[in-house]
């Protein structure tokens, strides 16, 4: 028997890594056993990751093995309502090389429109051989900004991305404000290093209109209406250079433009900011007071705050606040955001085609670009990585879109998504248990091997290898291109500064130039071109509507007055894993809400507003902000009982800065449609969310 035929018998571990849409990026070890994986759990390879992952990962093995599993290329015959046939992977993509010729020839190719987001974040899944074949090809580009675009703008343009405080830092700290993030149900592996630092008498700060496990814990919890945090921010900027308790040795010295924030903070007064935001003004006060007097003192920016109408503004005001207070230069003082900027390589280094400057299509315009762009309209859609029929904004438009006869859609995924339904050719891929990747945290300081520790289940192909398949076909490969998972990871790391790919290579981990918990202004200062901070980024203000540090106002109506927010659980991972879930999600509302409305736990409602409706359960919950609902986030159709999610509600307006979602801008009210008794699954839902678990 040959060795690697002995390795698929018996049990064995694979170290490997979670490369999902997640800050913490684990270490995983995987237990496989006669071939099949038996078990995922965390490993200590990650000191973060500290031998436990989440809940939702280690139920990984049911989607490997579940009924959603798309087991080989499906081909519909028939039309739009036709049904899928098995076909080999020769003939999908062959059909689909085909079909791309035959657009470009008649329309061009921006009338094709590759769409893909974090399904998975591994460096190989996204921009390697797909990104080479359709520069190459010269169809539409994205612009991937469904999440973290102004958030990740208002970081670029403050600090150039400067790296920042990370988790283990959190124990020095005596003051932490989390803003915008539930790491409960996100980045888990922060909240321990939260309570040593409560345990050791740090106070605790939590910013988010729920009151959600840790906010219970906090000393202190905003529950600020949707949208409002930026003048939450601009107060505490305001108290701070009104109170004299700005640093300004620290200003004069490492920023500019801190006169004309102060010129745009002055008109809000904790009392007025307290006012918009629906909070105690005393409240806000002594965190003023908390902020100005304690230190160290850290902010985790998160990404909930960026969801609105102000998301860019709130994110510059939120993560302007470290440089105004002087809070860098010790060790748990500062900010946390994305830690991309940590790294020097960029896919554009192993890309090796430069970006065609062909029509760049907002990927929170897809609704749009489907029925309405003609110039040339968009013929072909090829999605991976991605479930665009239920995560992007305005989901009536982009169904409607998706049903188009004369639209033909790729998908190219891992399960039958609510997106994978309705293509004309669906392709089976890999997940990140059957083949190479590289995966590179964002909330962290590491990249890691992650490493196949199955061999692909049914029919399934790596991402790498399917794009590469289909550029040869399409005659845009030459024979020294690179094709394999393992070409491709040589490739990668080829372009990476030796050391780090080594280090890589041999250990499966290394951590970043930044040296893996920098202190920020003593280890690392911002990456701008001066090195300073732009606390007021004026190259922004042309593509700023509404101005730097303003505020846009509510959008809620008479006839719509309830926010809705959709916050990440801990089921899904955005919508990855959506399969898993059993039962219809619930709404949950106040009972201040529910009662004027005659709405009780229990009811079939119906959340409605100008662009759609959504049929739900309903639950009351006492830790929704009284005026804003929860639906959680990356629910499937099969989710709620009308087969909409909470982006039916959404509009595809974008955001102040960046051009992102407003996902938290949707306002809408609810009412009762029937009272029912709901099976057990629902119900055990209905109890569960959208709070989270204690880990
Ligand atoms: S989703 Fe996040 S917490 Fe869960 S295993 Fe992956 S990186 Fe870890």
């Amino acid at each position: 028997m040959a060795e690697d035929q002995e390795l698929k018998w018996g049990r064995s571990t694979v170290d490997t890594a979670c490369p999902l849409d997640c800050p913490d990026a684990c270490s995983l070890e995987v237990t496989v056993e006669n071939g099949k994986v038996l078990s995922i759990d965390g490993s200590h390879t990650h000191d973060a990751t500290n031998g436990y992952i989440c809940a939702k990962v280690r139920r990984f093995p049911e989607r490997l093995y579940g009924d959603a599993r798309i087991p080989h290329p499906l081909i519909r015959t028939g039309g739009r309502n036709g049904a899928f046939e098995k076909a080999t992977w020769d003939d999908a993509l062959g059909l689909i090389a085909s079909r791309m010729v035959s657009i470009r020839d008649e329309w061009g190719a921006e009338a094709i429109l590759p769409f893909s987001y974090g399904g998975s974040n591994g460096l190989l899944s996204q921009d390697t051989t797909d990104a080479r074949l359709f520069r190459q090809f010269g169809t539409s580009r994205l612009a991937r900004n469904v999440c973290a675009i102004p958030t990740s703008t208002a970081n670029q343009a403050l600090y150039g991305k400067m790296p920042g405080v990370t988790y283990q830092d959190y124990r020095y700290a005596r003051l932490i404000i989390v803003w915008g993030a539930n790491p409960s149900s996100s980045g888990i592996h922060l909240v321990p290093h939260i309570k040593a630092a409560q345990d050791a008498g740090a106070a605790l700060v939590v910013v988010d209109p729920r009151r959600t496990n840790l906010a219970k814990q906090a000393d202190v919890h905003l529950a600020l209406k949707p949208g409002t945090d930026v003048v939450v921010a601009l107060a505490l900027h305001r108290f701070l250079f009104e109170q004299g308790l700005a640093d300004q040795e620290f200003l004069a010295e490492h920023a500019h433009g801190a006169d004309r924030l102060r010129e745009r903070a002055a008109e809000w007064t904790i009392d007025r900011a307290a006012t918009i935001a629906g909070l105690d003004p005393e409240l806000l006060h002594n965190v003023a007071e908390m902020y100005a007097d304690i230190s160290p003192a850290v902010i985790r920016c998160g990404w909930g705050l960026e969801r609105n109408r102000n998301g860019g503004n709130a994110a510059l005001a939120v993560l302007a606040l470290p440089t105004v207070a002087g809070k860098f230069g010790v060790r748990g003082g500062g900010y946390s955001m994305s830690n991309t900027g940590a790294w020097t390589h960029t896919p554009d280094d192993w890309i090796g085609v430069p970006e065609p400057d062909t029509r760049l299509v907002n990927m929170n315009h897809l609704g749009r670009a489907l029925l309405d762009y003609d110039d040339p309209p968009v013929r072909m859609l090829f999605v991976y990585n991605c479930n665009p029929a239920v995560t992007m904004p305005n989901q009536n438009r982009v169904l409607k879109g998706l049903a188009r006869e004369d639209l033909f859609t790729v998908v190219f995924d891992q399960v039958m998504t609510d997106t994978a339904a309705l293509a004309d050719v669906v392709l089976p891929a890999t997940t990140f248990l059957e083949s190479y990747d590289i995966v590179q945290s964002y909330g962290l300081s590491t990249m890691q091997l992650a490493k196949p520790a199955i061999d692909a289940v049914g029919d399934a192909r790596s991402n790498v290898e399917v794009f590469a398949d289909l550029a040869r076909r399409l005659g845009l490969a030459d024979s020294d291109d690179h094709a394999t998972d393992v070409e491709v990871l040589l490739e990668v790391t080829g372009s990476m500064p030796a050391d780090v790919a080594g280090t890589l290579m041999d250990a499966g981990i290394v951590t970043d130039p930044a040296g893996g918990a920098p202190v920020q202004f003593v280890d690392v200062t911002p990456r701008t071109p001066d090195g300073k901070v732009h606390l007021f980024p004026t190259a922004l203000e042309p593509q700023t509507p509404s101005g730097l540090y303003r505020y846009q106002p509510d959008p809620a109506t008479e006839e719509y007055p309830l926010s809705l927010i959709s916050p990440a659980t801990e089921k899904t991972i955005n919508s990855s894993l959506g399969e898993l879930r059993r039962g219809a999600a619930s709404l949950h509302m106040h009972p201040d809400d529910a009662e004027p409305r005659g709405l009780s736990t229990g009811d079939h409602v119906r959340m409605f507003n100008g662009l759609g409706e959504v049929h739900c359960p309903l639950t009351l919950n006492p830790d929704m902000r009284p005026g804003t609902v929860g639906l959680p986030k990356g629910l499937w159709r099969m989710s709620t009982l009308n087969g909409y999610t909470a982006n039916a509600l959404v509009s595809d307006e974008l955001t102040d800065i960046g051009g992102g979602a407003v996902f938290n801008d949707a306002r809408v009210e609810v009412a009762r449609v029937m009272t029912v008794a709901f099976d057990a699954d629902t119900l055990s839902e209905m109890a569960s969310e959208p709070g989270e678990p204690v880990h």
